[in-house]
């Protein structure tokens, strides 16, 4: 077995990112909405079967976009999970809103479904779901809570690109979704996002929002003769270099999800007897979700020291990480959200899991040596 060190990530390349980057510069037209833009919507597109993808600087960007079509008012409440990334609650905030924080379930991590409608009030105005490691929330109860309340369903999906909710694409189910090109996810252009817009009636104000609060991407398709403000919006559009470059991954997608989705079977495999002899719960895949091996867990017995574990791994040269801390117990969580009920699962949940290096060309080899080493480092993190 090899001891090089196993990185917690290689950001993938397919090869033909700067071709593709030549290409646009030779056509001397960098600006926003060109033409490797249109085939990154059209992909988009055709891929969730989604009326309208619009590409963004980020995720973030896109939650943002999603916080100004629903026009969020100071106060308006937002209910959500509080195992997420910041930008979750983040994008809502900026425009005043409120994040309610509700309790995950133990299987997924996902939004505990059950929670949702006991922490509504005449302020609601949304839920912002989260497909945690690309592993769909239970939408159709979701949509249903969502539906009888009048309330808007917003998806964060900035790890779910390609996975599917009882065959539908995540992203695509709720009024808004969002997916992220950071270099850190599945599919990258560094920094990078997208909007999917789900209803046909939103596409003009998402456009106009996208574009500066006009009505720019109307004019260019010569549908008016000039372009004016029309809303409040911003400059939410990536330059065709960073199309450019999404592209090239947009045309290995396929390839990419496939060698992920073998490396994420190798550990199920490999750590099955651990989860067996009560060392490591394995992360569970409900049988409605296809996803994309987006990041590759284990949740450790609550006695077993995680920070022991970590560093004994750090070592060893493997780098694994734990995620995130819970955003109800961060000094802005504190200040600008609340928590409905207690968020007992959060808590436990964030403090036991722990990532295993995963990323296109590991070795199972390398994976081999990740899967002992962790197994060593439990004994050592035991009382
Ligand atoms: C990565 C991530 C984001 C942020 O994505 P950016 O493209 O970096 O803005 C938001 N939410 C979740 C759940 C994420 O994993």
């Amino acid at each position: 077995m090899s001891d090089r060190p196993v990185p917690f990530n290689r950001p993938y390349m397919t090869g033909r990112e700067l071709e593709f980057i030549t290409q646009a510069h030779e056509r001397g037209a960098l600006a926003g909405d060109g033409p490797f833009t249109a085939r990154c919507h059209e992909w988009l597109e055709r891929l969730t079967d989604s009326p309208r993808a619009l590409l963004t600087h980020s995720c973030t960007a896109a939650l943002e976009m999603a916080a100004l079509l629903l026009d969020i008012q100071p106060g308006d409440e937002i209910i959500m999970p509080s195992f997420t990334f910041v930008s979750t609650a983040n994008a809502f905030v900026l425009r005043g809103g409120i994040p309610v924080f509700v309790d995950i379930r133990e299987d997924t991590l996902n939004i505990d479904e059950q929670l949702i409608e006991a922490a509504i009030t005449s302020r609601t105005r949304a839920v912002c779901v989260v497909h945690y490691a690309g592993v769909a929330c239970e939408m159709d109860e979701i949509q249903s809570i969502c539906q009888r309340y009048e309330l808007a369903l917003v998806e964060d999906a900035a790890q779910g690109l390609m996975s599917l909710y009882k065959g539908r694409a995540l992203g695509a189910i709720g009024d808004y979704g969002a997916y992220s090109f950071h270099e850190t996810k599945n599919i990258i252009s560094g920094e990078g996002g997208a909007l999917m817009v789900n209803s046909p009636y939103d596409v003009q104000m998402a456009e106009i929002i996208r574009e500066k609060g006009t009505d720019r991407s109307a004019f260019y398709r010569g549908e008016i003769d000039k372009y004016t403000w029309q809303a409040p919006g911003s400059s939410f559009l990536p330059g065709e270099i960073i199309a450019a470059f999404l592209w090239a991954q947009f045309e290995d997608a396929d390839d990419i999800n496939e060698k992920r989705l073998l490396s994420w079977r190798i550990y199920d495999r490999l750590l099955e007897q651990m989860e067996q002899q009560g060392r490591l719960r394995r992360p569970v895949i409900p049988v409605e979700c296809d996803h994309n091996a987006h990041l590759y867990y284990g949740i450790l017995p609550a006695e077993v020291d995680r920070g022991v574990v970590l560093s004994y791994l750090k070592e060893q040269q493997i780098h694994c990480l734990f995620h995130y801390v819970p955003l109800h117990d961060s000094p802005a969580g504190k200040k600008y959200a609340r928590t409905h009920g207690d968020l007992v699962v959060t808590e436990s949940m964030a403090s036991r899991l722990l990532r295993l290096p995963l990323w296109v060309g590991i070795t199972s080899d390398d994976q081999e040596r990740v899967v002992a080493t962790l197994d060593r480092a439990i004994d050592l993190g035991r009382p």
